[in-house]
């Protein structure tokens, strides 16, 4: 009987396994392998090759994608910190296409299915699961059916109201080949006579960097930094994270008090281009309510579910 339990529980665990787990999207893998592949040859080009204008171009792209998802669509649309007008939700719009990572309705649901089953199998990008998967491998492979049954329970009707957000998601499959692409390959071609070659795998490179520093909020902020406000979360403060992704890496503040338009404590714009930017904005009157968290709420937070030693350490 023993014996029999073992083999029905190794079924299941195959079962299982062939359901989701290891269920690999080959198409997927191939897509991101020559991404890779090509950006490697995009940096050599990058460094030896190009004309001033295509490397100024290519940081221009690199900040925009950046900004489209930080301030775009993870601070204002998914957790709704900030109110934007429409100038200024257009501009995050286009930015957040040449980002490439789904159109802002999905990447917004998806990443409210994260803050709000962090590290089960309901989060997409689980770091329970490894290193790997956290970072890439969630696009590898089929989601995991949680995320879809718990995804169903998140409330997204204030995106389905969003006109912006409707109309990016009707173009998208035409908006997002020529704001990624399309646009940043031929400007430098037609307008100072880069060549086509060079400036395509200078495009793909920009695309393969801006995909990995959003990553890395997912895999290195969740594993390595301090916990100072809340020590359960595997969500952790990281310096070089906040470098390349202009801002996102204070992301143990983030996941305790993920309203806060700064994304971090102090909102110094040095290692947080993402609120200078919204900062701006809002000195034109473009955003407003901007929502931040008042120091009595965050001492008590680190009091109760933080680390004294480590806030102090690194608040100083
Ligand atoms: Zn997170
Ligand atoms: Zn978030």
């Amino acid at each position: 009987m023993k014996s029999e339990k073992s083999v029905n529980d190794k079924e299941l665990a195959e079962l299982v396994k062939d359901n989701y787990e290891w269920k690999i999207v080959w198409k997927n893998v191939i897509i991101f392998l020559y991404i890779h592949l090509a950006a490697i040859y995009g940096f050599y080009v990058l460094c030896f090759r190009v004309k001033f204008w295509s490397i100024i171009w290519t940081l221009i792209f690199f900040a925009a994608a950046i900004i489209g998802m930080t301030a775009g669509a993870h601070r204002l649309w998914s957790h709704r910190s900030f109110k934007a007008k429409w100038p200024m939700k257009f501009i995050l719009m286009i930015f957040q296409t040449i980002a490439f990572q789904d159109d802002i309705y999905q990447w917004a649901r998806d990443h409210r299915v994260h803050h709000k089953f962090t590290d089960t199998n309901a989060d997409p990008y689980n770091v329970k699961r490894g290193f790997f998967f956290s970072h890439i491998g969630w696009l590898l492979i089929r989601k995991h059916p949680d995320v879809m049954i718990k995804g169903a329970t998140i409330d997204c009707s204030d995106l389905d109201r969003d006109p912006i957000v409707a109309f990016q998601k009707k173009w998208y499959m035409y908006l997002m080949p020529l704001c990624c692409f399309v646009i940043p390959t031929l400007v430098p071609w037609l307008a100072w006579d880069e060549s086509l070659w060079y400036s395509w795998h200078l495009a793909v490179y920009r695309y393969c960097m801006s995909l990995n520093s959003t990553w890395t909020i997912n895999s290195i902020a969740h594993m390595w930094g301090m916990k100072p406000y809340d020590k359960s979360l595997s969500s952790a403060q990281n310096a070089s994270v906040s470098l390349f992704t202009l801002g996102e890496g204070w992301h143990n503040y983030h996941h305790a008090f993920p309203w806060d338009y700064k994304a971090e404590e102090l909102g110094s714009y040095g290692l947080n281009l993402t609120t200078a930017f919204i900062d701006f904005f809002a000195s034109l009157g473009l955003a407003y309510d901007l929502k931040t968290t008042s120091d009595d709420v965050i001492k008590k937070r680190v009091l109760r579910s933080g680390d004294i030693n480590e806030y102090k350490h690194h608040i100083k």
